[in-house]
């Protein structure tokens, strides 16, 4: 199979059909038409064999997980899908394999609106390479700079299950078979908080997706609104499966320093608590509040008043 046969067959012309997307797959470039008051939002994420995902991943899932972690980038500006371009390099024409890929990919694009305008295929060791561009009303993005002392921070869904699913297919944690399924599912089918993270526009001072860990991601928001947090680790949202599976101690490790959650934490004013009960429960997703902006630079943990450090796993994004 030739590579234009290869894009012909699993990548034109499927999917949704977009009204302001005036030239697809096929010529030199796509032509979009963006809309006329709002920004676009740009982002790109690689994702590349045995760094970024385990040989053995289901080409399903990995289709999935490519979009959905872009996706996520958006969802954390406060910004709407639009179009996606998708860099594929596979060691070989697998057809099963792509098919796979390409359901999984699609599946998830339907879900948010979002059409595959183009792309570039070519032979080597694999990796997934995606460029996506959202819309958002101008001036309304939500940004990682504008977190104020006194703003509470909230976080949606519930952390740490991603990084236990991964351990467990990497054979170091075993855990009851009833909750197996769901914790590799959180690894493999991540969540974007597409819909949340629009909520959240005019609602939040600031915003970002956790993708490399609560600690290490609310550090960046942080940094960049030049402001301290403290965190009370015990209001930290953990599954009933993490629960079932690990001490305390173990749950709150992951939960704070294990990667890939995709979901969303952001600051809120206390003018504004009222409205985001409002807007998160309209976007059907959970979110807690588990700590408080404050002065300095620091990120403070506590736990019944005290200050908790939290033990060290070694995590390694293998
Ligand atoms: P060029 O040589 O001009 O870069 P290509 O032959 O690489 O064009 O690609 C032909 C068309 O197919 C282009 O419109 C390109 O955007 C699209 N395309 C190539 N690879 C992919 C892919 N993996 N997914 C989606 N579209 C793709
Ligand atoms: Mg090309």
């Amino acid at each position: 199979m030739k590579e234009f046969q290869l894009i012909e067959h699993y990548f034109r012309n499927k999917g949704l059909k977009r009204r302001d997307v005036e030239l697809s797959i096929g010529d030199d470039c796509a032509l979009v038409n963006p809309a006329d008051n709002k920004s676009l939002a740009i982002s790109c994420d690689t994702l590349v064999e045995n760094v970024h995902f385990l040989a053995d991943i289901p080409a399903h899932a990995l289709g999935y997980k490519s979009l959905a972690v872009n996706l996520s980038d958006l969802a954390a500006m406060g910004a709407e899908p639009a179009w996606f371009t998708l860099a594929l390099t596979l060691p070989d024409v697998d057809q099963p394999w792509l098919a796979h890929f390409s359901e999984g990919l699609f599946e998830i694009a339907e879900y948010y609106g979002i059409a595959l305008i183009g792309g570039d295929t070519t032979r080597g060791p694999r990796s997934i390479s995606i460029t996506i561009n959202g819309q958002v009303p101008k001036g309304t993005a939500l940004t990682r700079d504008g977190a104020k002392i006194g703003d509470w921070v909230y976080v949606t869904g519930t952390l740490g299950d991603s990084a236990l699913g991964l351990d467990i297919l990497r054979g170091v944690k075993t855990v009851n078979t009833e909750d197996k399924e769901y914790l590799i599912n959180r690894h493999y089918y991540p969540t974007p908080r597409v819909l949340a993270g629009q909520a959240l526009r005019t609602l939040a001072t600031s915003a970002i997706d956790l993708s490399d860990g609560l600690m290490s991601d609310i550090g960046h928001i942080l940094t960049a609104s030049k402001v301290g947090a403290v965190i009370d680790v015990n209001q930290i949202p953990l599954s009933n499966s993490i629960k079932a599976n690990l001490s305390h101690e173990d749950a709150l490790s992951y939960a704070l320093t294990g990667g890939e959650d995709y979901e969303l934490l952001f600051t809120v004013p206390e003018s504004q608590r009222g409205a985001i009960d409002t807007a998160l429960i309209h976007a059907g997703v959970k979110f807690v509040k588990i700590g408080q902006i404050s002065a300095g630079d620091k990120l403070k943990l506590v736990e019944n008043g005290l200050e908790f450090n939290p033990i060290s796993r070694g995590f390694v994004h293998f």
